[in-house]
């Protein structure tokens, strides 16, 4: 898998990028596009050396998640590159929702507002930073939906080859929204876990292949590092009490986490304690499960809810998740496919935020954390929305619709807004 390294001549410039270290036993490696230790079997991870960071520096750079390319596995001149530019959505102060859920302070951060509208943008843009880099020419993935249109839209603006597999029983609109633009789109019989396990095949006879969430896994998951940073920033440089976060590899959740962290280290912020919340579907709860039975291994399952986004019956870093967050003190729940639709709609009515399953997951999941007593109302809360409601529509088809049709009268549109 080095042969694409070795054939690029030039050297490796990944930024503040210095080495891959295992997560378990710290074995230190070279960088390179590999992603598990050859010794202790455990997931790789980027080792950085930072130097100094400061927020003027940050804040002078550009309004996309290259402003925080000091503390990402990327080159020094990346925002100079063709890629999809993620980054920088909206915080929104949620009031109306935090009434409605008796919270005292809610932020909602809006992730539908990346390119492809997920937050899957971000990891990608890091994973393609870095696989330019290694010299490969094709980026591929096994998606659940978001990340074949993250994929996707970044090899076309890069002028990369994709090759995209996904489950044949996606949603039409997340195929149409990856077939769009025009890579190597491939259905497969089966479930993720079993898209995955073809992908990781793949990679291993594909040599010019960056597979984003295989070979490339340490890098892209970095870029989950920017929801964190970009919390942070736009609650004017300070860390939240509590953050819930939705779970399918369970990447995200730990580099939220991370970025918090490195933030701490590096003085931008005051390192004041947090709590990491994890949400999951009932249908494929399994790091969910493990949490409540006080389990430190996470047995796989059979994925089966509304929430495809998040349907990983074997989430790579599901032990990671309950390290992160049992140490911070939080805790993880679980919601019926019904919760998840009724939190779709309650961030909708009250704060005009459409979301797919993943964000109904999240809200429904912080309802349940309220009336299970795990979730502090007096504490200020950040709900992480990661992606459109544009994309699920059949979730919430047959539930919603016109109050009525009418004849183009004002006696008609008078009758039915007073009946
Ligand atoms: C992929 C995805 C997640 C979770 O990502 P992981 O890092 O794999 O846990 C959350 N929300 C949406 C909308 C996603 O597409």
């Amino acid at each position: 898998m080095t042969a694409a390294l070795s054939t690029t001549k030039r050297t490796l410039d990944l930024g503040p990028a210095v080495e891959l270290v295992s997560k378990e036993e710290g074995h230190r490696q070279p960088l390179a596009p590999e992603f598990v230790c050859i010794e202790d079997f455990s997931p790789l991870e980027v080792a950085y050396d930072f130097g100094r960071v400061r927020r003027e520096d940050i804040e002078a750079g550009p309004r996309s998640i290259w402003r925080y390319k000091k503390l990402l596995p990327v080159p020094s001149n990346v925002e100079e590159i063709p890629n999809t530019e993620p980054g920088c959505t909206r915080l929104v102060r949620a009031d109306r929702l935090a009434k409605a859920l008796g919270l005292k302070r809610v932020w909602v951060k809006d992730d539908t507002g990346n390119p492809t509208h997920s937050f899957k943008d971000r990891v990608v843009a890091v994973a393609l930073a870095a696989a330019r880099e290694f010299g490969f020419d094709t980026l591929a993935c096994p998606s659940t939906g978001n990340l074949a249109n993250a994929v996707a839209a970044a090899a076309a603006r890069a002028g990369w080859q994709s090759v995209v597999l996904i489950p044949s029983s996606l949603e039409r609109a997340k195929v149409l929204t990856t077939a769009v633009y025009d890579g190597n789109l491939i259905a497969v019989d089966g479930n993720y876990d079993d898209v995955n396990r073809l992908a990781t095949e793949l990679a291993a006879e594909h040599e010019t292949w960056a597979f984003v969430n295989v070979n490339v896994r340490p890098y892209y998951s970095e870029g989950s590092k920017t929801l964190g940073f970009e919390v942070a920033e736009q609650l004017g440089w300070r860390l939240p009490e509590q953050i819930v976060v939705p779970i399918a590899s369970g990447s995200q959740l730990t580099k939220v986490d991370k970025g918090f962290r490195e933030f701490g280290q590096l003085g931008l912020v005051e390192p004041t304690p947090y709590k990491v919340f994890g949400a999951q579907a009932t249908g494929c709860s399994p790091v969910s499960t493990a949490f409540r039975n006080g389990h430190d291994v996470v047995q796989p399952v059979k994925p089966d809810t509304i929430a495809r986004s998040l349907a990983i019956g074997n989430p790579a870093d599901g032990p990671y998740v309950l390290d992160t967050v049992t140490r911070t003190g939080g805790a993880i729940e679980d919601v019926s496919d019904e919760e998840i639709v009724e939190g779709i709609q309650l961030l909708a009515r009250t704060e005009g935020i459409f979301t797919e399953t993943a964000g109904g997951v999240t809200v429904a999941t912080t309802k349940k954390l309220i009336e299970t007593g795990k979730l502090d109302p007096e504490a200020e809360t950040v709900l992480l929305i990661t992606g459109d409601g544009l994309k699920t529509l059949d979730a919430v088809e047959g539930r919603i619709g016109p109050k009525a049709t009418v004849p183009p009268s004002t006696d008609a549109v008078r009758a039915v807004l007073e009946g």
